[in-house]
């Protein structure tokens, strides 16, 4: 029998589909917001510099290739976490400890895999958030608990949160992005953050932090500051951490999960249990990639020249969302909020008739949601998109 004829067939990945539609598109002034990467002024994705130099000198001094085991490079997951946790005390006194991931999302599908071994029953996630917070709950047979993430004026719904964590239930485990909020770049406030970190602890539910555009909102310390307050706060928690976005190592497929544990004593159990879940979903990760950061971090002209770069781009992204805001009403949309959010996203809310209007007339590309990437957008195409928002809109 066929057994594997069972099997139905999956939806494609919309924003793959939506790659192909733009590259058919014959029309010369096109514009991609549609995937997730960092782009230049002139539209590239290129490797940082540091990266490539990091690269060099991996090639030139690795002299073997052997396994390193479940944790991957430890030199690289340490060499990350003043950065993540902050220079005065990185470790919280021995209660945090790390090992390296395929990416942030094999940092997540670790951490909630992990939570469920632990007794988690029911993830807390706002709505919206990147689909595949949900894909690997479905997946791990998690239940999912949504509450709106941010209201029509383009903030927070604090009173959505606040309502989510006070029904929280014995079992259940809260994701929080910790900058940079993937689709919508509505982050919380460092006020928002001291509040939601105080009722955490209140509840006693599990907080797992998704860390994946640090340095891309507004800057490496500024957009670690939700996450350290949870950390400060919280006897437990789980960071799950992408390098991805921030060296722009995307297919290297680099991210790190961070543990904090009640007790310094617990860590070695708790890690026995991530290292044997990675040896049942990956057995270990790519080295090339945490081997470059590594190499970046542990040199001070390599760390300056990556966090200069980082600067680019993050000043790249202020600035078109400066544009946009300055735009204020366009057509029937205020894109005046834009210039408050951070990171590569935000939401536009487009019907979708009018992103297909955007599509069809104007050659614009974003996911039906009305997600676009500010980073597609240049000092060359920023006008021609206004004014197709305006026509559109109106
Ligand atoms: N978390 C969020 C919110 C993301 O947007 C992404 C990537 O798009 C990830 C995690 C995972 O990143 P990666 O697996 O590419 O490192």
């Amino acid at each position: 029998p066929a057994m594997l004829n069972n099997l139905q067939q999956q939806p494609a990945d919309a924003l793959l589909a939506l790659i192909k539609l733009h590259n058919s598109d014959p029309r010369a002034d096109k514009i991609d917001l549609g995937v997730g990467v960092y782009r230049t002024g002139d539209g590239e994705t290129p490797v940082f510099g540091a990266i490539k130099a990091a690269e060099k000198k991996l090639v030139e001094t690795q002299d073997s290739k052997a396994y390193l085991g479940p944790e991957g490079d430890m030199g690289f997951v340490e060499a990350l976490m003043p950065y993540v946790f902050g220079q005065a005390n990185p470790t919280q006194d021995g209660r945090i400890e790390g090992m390296q991931t395929p990416g942030g999302t094999g940092s997540l599908r670790l951490a909630i895999a992990m939570a469920k071994r632990a007794g988690v029953t029911r993830l807390i996630v706002g709505k919206p958030s990147w689909p595949n917070h949900n894909q690997i709950c479905a997946d791990l047979g998690l239940e999912v608990f949504e509450f709106g993430h941010a209201n029509a004026d383009g903030k927070t719904d604090m009173d959505a949160v606040r309502g989510a964590i006070a029904q929280a239930q014995p079992g259940d485990a809260i994701l929080l992005h910790g900058c940079c909020h993937n689709p919508t770049g509505i982050d919380y406030s460092n006020a928002e953050w001291d509040e939601i970190a105080g009722l955490i602890a209140d509840k006693g539910i599990l907080p797992i932090i998704d860390l994946a555009y640090q340095g891309l909102g507004n800057g490496m310390e500024e957009d670690a500051y939700g996450l350290r307050r949870v950390i400060a706060s919280v006897p437990e928690a789980i960071v799950c951490y992408s390098c991805d976005k921030n060296f722009g190592l995307y297919r290297d497929r680099v991210g790190a999960l961070y543990v904090l544990a009640a007790e310094k004593d617990g860590l070695p159990k708790i890690m026995s249990n991530a290292h044997a879940l990675a040896r049942a979903n990956w057995s270990q990760p790519p080295d090339h990639g945490g081997a470059a950061v590594r190499l970046i971090l542990e040199d001070e002209a390599l760390t300056k020249q990556w966090l200069a770069e980082l600067d680019d781009m993050r000043d790249r992204m202020r600035l078109m969302r400066e544009k946009l805001a300055a735009a204020g009403k366009t057509g029937g949309v205020d894109l005046t909020p834009i210039g408050g959010q951070n990171g590569l996203f935000s939401i536009i809310p487009f019907t979708p008739e009018q992103v297909q209007a955007m599509r069809d007339k104007h050659g614009v590309y974003f996911a039906g949601s009305g997600r676009i990437n500010v980073a597609g957008l240049t000092e060359g195409n920023i006008e021609k998109f206004i004014a197709a928002v305006a026509d559109v809109t109106a």
